[in-house]
This record gives structure tokens, C-alpha cells and sequence, in this order.
């Protein structure tokens, strides 16, 4: 059995006309997976609203405040131009938090140990008083302080494989030993944000708790997968992490405009299936929550696939 976290809200959050990060992206992931052979095992679960006590546990008050004023005045953008926002925006990333939230309820209190967050607006670049790249909250990093504080988690691994580098996520993480954030993405001196090069190890009690795996344009399943079982997982185990969050961006599909990366929705499986194992190894269950990945065929064919490594099919 595995659960997936979702609201029809969701889709309310409009950034503009013509931008990647459509209202569509979410609920079609939905619709494909309920209409899919996953569905049988599937619990469909519906979000809270975030409290603001968890938004504060990674956010300036602020931002917070700045950000909820901007939606309610009607702005079209906060903090430039790639934001679009709607009157909707601050409430429906409330919920994508809080989906994470139910999450790791689920995952604490029901024995799930695999959940699927597939939320937007998506949060990895979101920083404690910074939105960028589509991103206003860090769902994950406030998912992260919520097993943390309300579940006395020790050791959370966060595994981003969007295609850019989760900047958010790092900087929120960068002092602490009790959080490994492991990124793949594609080579910062070419792709956005620009951070996250090979000597971002992390700071004072947090070094070694940082990796970043920046990678040459044209990198595929193969080389992924080699990275995972050579570079990652020796690092994974010594750290034996007693939950795992994946911050799973689909941008580095082959087909996704947003990345040279190529990667394919049997890469996408293959790189589940050694979370699959981890997680088994160490008992600690799964929470995966959707950031970037723009084209329709392969956002939908890779969160599939995605789930059936996760879940062993
Ligand atoms: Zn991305």
C-alpha cells in the first residue's frame, strides 16, 4: 500500500499565461496515476493547511507576511520576474506544505512507508526569506523540521534529482549533521541557479553533510546510476538515515526543455528502485514530493515509473 497526498487546490495557483509551471502539472500526474496500475494500492489523502508555526520553522516571518500581501493585493509576481502569483498562491502553498506534513504523519502513524506528495507550487529554490524559480515555500525543508520536531526523527536524507541545484534546500541545511542533502544536477556554470558545485560540502557541524553532483550536459541512466551506487550509496549508509524525503524533479527527462540532461522514465524507475532498497536496509520509509519537470508525456510516464521503483514493481 502507498498513499498519495493531494488537493484539487492544487491547480489554483496560477502564475500567468504561458508559464512552465501550468496549473495542469499536479492534478494530471494525479488523473494518470489514479487511471494507472498503481492505482489498486493506492490511499488517496487529502492536506491541511500548513500552520504557520512549521511555515516559521524554515521561513522569515517577514517573507511570510510580504509574500501573503502580495497574493492578497492582487500582485502578478513576488521577488521577479519567473514568480507569477495569483490571489490564490499564498493558500495553495500553504497546502503543498502541508501536504508534506500529512506526509510524514502517514508515514509516522500508519505504517505507510512510501508517500507521494505531487504538489505545486514546488519549493526546492524557495530560501528562508527568498522566492525563486517557481518557489515560495520549501515544502520539503518544512516537511523536514516536522519529523524533526514533532517526531524526534535524528537522520533525514534529502536526495534531489531535479535538475537544478535545490539552493533552498541547501542553505536551510548547510550547518547541520542531522540532515544529508545529496543533489544531482545539471553543471552550475551552465544552469540555474548557478550553485552547487562539487566544493559545497557544507559548514562547521554540517561538513560532509552537503554532496552535490554537479553533471556535464548529456548525462543519462547509466551514469546516474553508477553515481548512486558508487558515490551515494557508500556515504548513505554511513550516515543510516531513519527517513528519506526525495525532492523529485522530473526536468531531467530526456524530452523536458528545461535540462540537457537525459535521463529516461526507465532511468527515473532505476533510480527508485535503489531508494527502494535503502529504505528497506535502513527502515526508513519514503516521502517523495514533486518539484520541477514541464513536459507533459514525460512528467506523467516518469512519476509512473518513479512509483513503481519505489514500490518494487
Ligand atoms: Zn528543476
Amino acid at each position: 500500500m502507498w498513499a498519495l497526498v493531494y488537493s484539487p487546490r492544487f491547480q489554483d495557483h496560477d502564475p500567468g499565461e504561458n508559464h512552465p509551471e501550468a496549473p495542469w502539472r499536479a492534478e494530471a500526474v494525479v488523473r494518470f496515476l489514479t487511471e494507472g496500475p498503481l492505482a489498486s494500492e493506492m490511499t488517496l489523502v487529502a492536506p491541511s493547511l500548513a500552520p504557520f508555526a512549521w511555515l516559521k520553522a524554515v521561513h522569515e516571518e517577514g517573507y511570510l507576511m510580504a509574500f501573503e500581501e502580495a497574493c492578497l493585493r492582487l500582485k502578478s509576481h513576488f521577488h521577479g520576474d519567473d514568480n507569477g502569483i495569483c490571489f490564490d498562491t499564498f493558500e495553495v502553498a500553504r497546502l503543498a506544505a502541508g501536504a508534506v506534513i500529512r506526509a510524514v504523519d502517514l508515514v509516522e502513524n500508519e505504517g505507510y512507508s512510501v508517500v507521494f506528495c505531487p504538489v505545486r507550487p514546488p519549493g526546492h529554490h524557495a530560501g528562508p526569506a527568498r522566492a525563486q524559480g517557481f518557489c515560495f515555500l520549501n515544502n520539503v525543508a518544512i516537511g523536514v523540521r516536522y519529523w524533526q520536531e514533532n517526531y524526534s526523527l535524528k537522520r533525514i536524507l534529502i536526495l534531489d534529482w531535479d535538475a537544478h541545484h535545490g539552493n533552498g534546500l541547501q542553505e536551510v541545511f548547510y550547518r547541520e549533521k542531522e540532515v544529508f542533502y545529496i543533489s544531482f544536477h545539471e553543471d552550475p556554470r551552465l544552469s540555474f541557479p548557478g550553485t552547487g558545485f562539487a566544493e559545497e560540502r557544507g559548514a562547521g557541524a554540517g561538513r560532509g553533510y552537503t554532496l552535490n553532483l554537479p553533471l556535464k550536459m548529456g548525462t543519462g541512466d547509466r551514469e546516474y546510476l553508477k553515481l548512486l551506487r558508487e558515490v551515494i550509496f557508500p556515504q548513505v549508509a554511513a550516515f543510516s538515515p531513519q527517513g528519506i524525503i526525495i525532492a523529485a524533479g522530473f526536468d531531467a527527462h530526456r524530452d523536458d526543455d528545461f535540462s540537457f540532461l537525459n535521463l529516461t522514465s526507465q532511468g527515473f524507475k532505476a533510480l527508485a528502485a535503489e531508494v527502494r532498497a535503502w529504505s528497506e536496509k535502513f527502515s526508513a520509509p519514503v516521502i517523495s514530493v514533486l518539484e520541477g519537470g514541464y513536459e507533459p508525456g514525460a512528467l506523467l510516464a516518469s512519476a509512473e515509473a518513479h512509483l513503481c521503483g519505489l514500490l518494487g514493481h
